[in-house]
């Protein structure tokens, strides 16, 4: 270990065990990994200094040989209704985004778990940008960490005690969760471990796009709640609008939905379904979409489409979208419209875009000839 500035190591975004593996290495009990924890996460403090209860001896060589380091804001944006969009640093040219949905039972923040997206869904501001880096586990932690700071800076709260504003945490943000599971799974442990953020399962949902094996990887690692971007009742449209679909059909799909609930206790899963003009909102696509999930513990959030800069598709007509949800209904499948929320900062489902330079697509002169394959 070497005490340079730069090789600190960040304790953020640590699970437990490493943290206990980390603090034994600089000569202290294990119980101190816990302490730190308290500190960390419970009271957002960054500071070794100001950890007073801490041995005297253990401040000085924490503060020599690690670090608590979040990401930089760049921008904050407000909303007319109380949505907070943060824009944060990935490096010197790129961004990720975040976003915090304050409603009276509760606060929702919608984290970010890569730069860009590989995959391109039709509909999708993000997709556009294309793909550059998976977020680490400290940039993933690290946004729930800085919301709970700001928020409480903002309202004279504690940042995640008992009166805290982050109350749920959706990894709905710019990226595809699954494909980045070797960061995002940590992630998750912190945000559930007692010592960490403490939040309930049924208060962290992971939305994944569809990626089939990393479902059934999931089921066997944590216990989250589960969202799956489904928004059509058939292969072929499901295809053209989440290209993915074209490796992991519905039909796989919806077996590792169900086997995700049998492993997990889970309760149902949320099938997000994006509503778009003339595409997919038909009463008779909701009629087979009600085929599809009916007998199964399942809800269906339809999310009014969000429209971004040089998109092709038009928000369905609320009355179309009403009429999809009673079909659903009257057929004994849950479903409910999400509302739109921040929209006017382009901080809504969908709509977030960061700063991303693509390294997906290998380029010669003007043709395309490649797409690069990433962790
Ligand atoms: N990649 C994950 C996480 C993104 S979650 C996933 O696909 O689930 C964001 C949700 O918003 C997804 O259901 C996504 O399909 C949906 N969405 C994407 N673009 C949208 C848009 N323009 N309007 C409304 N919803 C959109």
């Amino acid at each position: 270990m070497t005490s340079s500035a730069t090789s600190r190591t960040n304790l953020l975004g640590l699970p437990r065990p490493a943290l206990e593996a980390f603090v034994a290495q600089l000569g202290s009990k294990p119980f101190r990994a816990r302490q730190l924890m308290n500190w960390i996460y419970k009271r957002g403090e960054a500071s070794f200094e100001n950890m007073t209860d801490l041995a005297k001896e253990f401040r000085p060589r924490l503060s020599e040989h690690a670090q608590v380091c979040v990401p930089d804001i760049v921008t904050l944006q407000r909303s007319a209704d109380g949505t907070c969009k943060w824009t944060l640093r990935a490096d010197a040219s790129q961004a990720f985004e975040m976003v915090f949905i304050p409603e009276p039972d509760r606060g929702t923040l919608c984290i970010s778990s890569q730069v860009g997206c590989a995959l391109d869904c039709s509909f999708c501001a993000t997709a556009q940008q294309g793909f550059n880096r998976n977020l680490s586990t400290a940039e993933i932690v690290g946004q729930v960490w800085l919301a709970g700071r700001e928020l409480a800076d903002a309202h004279g709260t504690g940042p995640h005690g008992a009166d805290r504003l982050v109350t749920n945490v959706v990894l709905m943000g710019m990226g595809e969760p699954l494909a980045n599971f070797r960061n995002v799974v940590p992630a998750m442990r912190i945000l559930l471990d007692d010592f960490g953020f403490d939040l309930s399962r049924r208060r962290v949902t992971l939305s994944t796009s569809g990626l089939v094996p990393q479902i059934y990887k999931l089921a066997a690692e944590i216990n989250v709640a589960l969202a799956v971007s489904l928004h059509a009742p058939n292969d072929e449209l499901r295809s053209e609008l989440v290209p993915i679909n074209r490796k992991h059909p519905i039909a796989e799909l919806l077996e590792a939905c169900w086997h995700y609930l049998d492993e997990q206790n889970g309760r149902s899963v949320t099938f997000e379904y994006v509503m778009l003009d003339g595409v997919n909102d038909s009463p008779a696509q909701a009629r087979a979409l009600s085929s599809l999930l009916k007998g199964h513990p399942a809800k269906v959030n339809l999310i009014p489409f969000n429209p971004f800069p040089g998109t092709r598709y038009k928000r369905s007509p609320l009355r179309v979208i009403q009429r999809f949800r009673d079909e659903l209904i009257q057929r004994g499948v849950l479903a409910t419209i999400r509302r739109t929320r921040g929209d006017d900062i382009d901080a809504a489902c969908g709509q977030l875009a960061g700063r991303v330079i693509d390294r997906t697509t290998v380029r010669l002169g003007d043709k395309v000839i490649g797409v690069a394959v990433h962790p």
